[in-house]
């Protein structure tokens, strides 16, 4: 493969296989690998007109003894899951999502970044409602697929510190679909995003969708702050994704790092307390976060330069069990043999 694995970014790299199943008559059809990477679907598919998709996002990771990691699997499955009953979509049972996913990564294996590069393989499964429809109701058939591509490390040269800014708009409403992975969340915060940008932030910050003095989100991660007196805090609503790597996170800053871990309301104007602040996910891993601009001021966590000794903490400890240099807590990895 003659891939540059170094300089790999995040954007999509065909692979040669996915995985594909369809949902009829009330039951899931068997699935298969296949090398077409267009999907040919009704126009009057439910997931094109209003919205019914949801998805997920892990990656597998090549060890040093030459085996790949899956990270928490079983996690992806479940939230897909509750996704899907969220927009009224079929179950995908998790036998099915594991086996899919891992025929993938043995498929495409050639693709898995080598150990040490700081890549890994990305996998995106996907379930859409697909089959002739105009009302709004739920589709008649569906497709299952997962597919992959190789990325590289989020950051190349160490953790750096990026700043964010306070969007006015909100991502989800209170009993939305916030909680649920989805695209619709996704198209929401695409022009907040741009915004942000434009004005040389990473991401924007979104606020609670009741109040609007909590902080929810960091751009498509979640949000975690370290205390003065060593607490990890994320945090706890019901508009937030649960992120994986955040409850990952919880559980390492207690049981490795010793500190006190909680899911706790986070208040935009209480950000003195910390210390440290970062924000988390599959894609994002562990992003050091330097400043939050609010309200006519940037304010600064540990620097806006270096990343802070807990993150880098955390983050080492993180990473080092999904290439599989740590030992893992119970169930946390899935190993194929390469
Ligand atoms: C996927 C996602 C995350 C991160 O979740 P992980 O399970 O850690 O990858 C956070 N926020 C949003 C909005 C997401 O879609």
């Amino acid at each position: 493969m003659d891939l540059d694995w170094n300089n790999l970014g995040f954007s999509y790299i065909k692979t040669p296989f996915r995985y594909r199943a369809t949902w009829k008559n009330g039951s899931w059809e068997k699935g298969e690998l296949t090398e077409d990477n267009y999907l040919t679907i009704h126009e009057g598919s439910t997931a094109l007109h209003y919205g019914q998709q949801c998805f997920e996002g892990l990656k597998a990771y090549r060890r040093k003894d030459g085996r790949i990691n899956l990270f928490r699997p079983e996690q992806n499955s479940q939230r897909l899951n509750r996704s899907a009953r969220r927009l009224l979509m079929p179950m995908v049972p998790e036998e099915m999502f594991l086996e899919a996913v891992e025929a993938v990564v043995k498929a495409n294996q050639a693709y898995i970044p080598p150990y040490g590069t700081g890549g890994s393989l990305y996998l995106r499964p996907l379930l859409i409602g697909v089959g002739e429809n105009i009302g709004v109701h739920a589709a008649p058939e569906y497709l299952f697929t997962v597919f992959c591509t190789p990325v590289g490390a989020y950051f190349k040269g160490g953790l750096k510190p990026t700043n964010f800014i306070v969007s006015d708009y909100d991502r989800a409403a209170p009993k939305g679909t916030g909680a649920s992975k989805v695209g619709g969340n996704y198209a929401a915060s695409l022009l907040p995003g741009e915004e942000a940008k434009g004005m040389d932030y990473s991401d924007c910050i979104y606020l609670d969708p009741s109040t609007h003095s909590k902080i929810e989100e960091v751009g498509a991660a979640n949000f975690f702050g370290i205390t003065k007196d060593g607490m990890f805090i994320t945090p706890k609503s019901d508009s937030i994704l649960p992120s994986i790597t955040k409850y990952s996170l919880l559980q390492l800053a207690e049981e490795r790092l010793g500190l006190k871990a909680v899911e706790g309301d986070v208040y935009i104007d209480q950000l003195d307390q910390f210390t440290e602040a970062g924000a988390c996910g599959t894609a994002a891993v562990i992003s050091p976060i330097g400043g939050i601009f609010y309200q006519d001021q940037l304010h600064v966590f540990y620097s806006e330069k270096e990343v802070g000794p807990i993150t880098k903490q955390l983050y080492e400890e993180l990473v080092g069990i999904q290439y599989g240099d740590k030992v893992p807590p119970k169930n946390w990895i899935r190993i194929i043999e390469g």
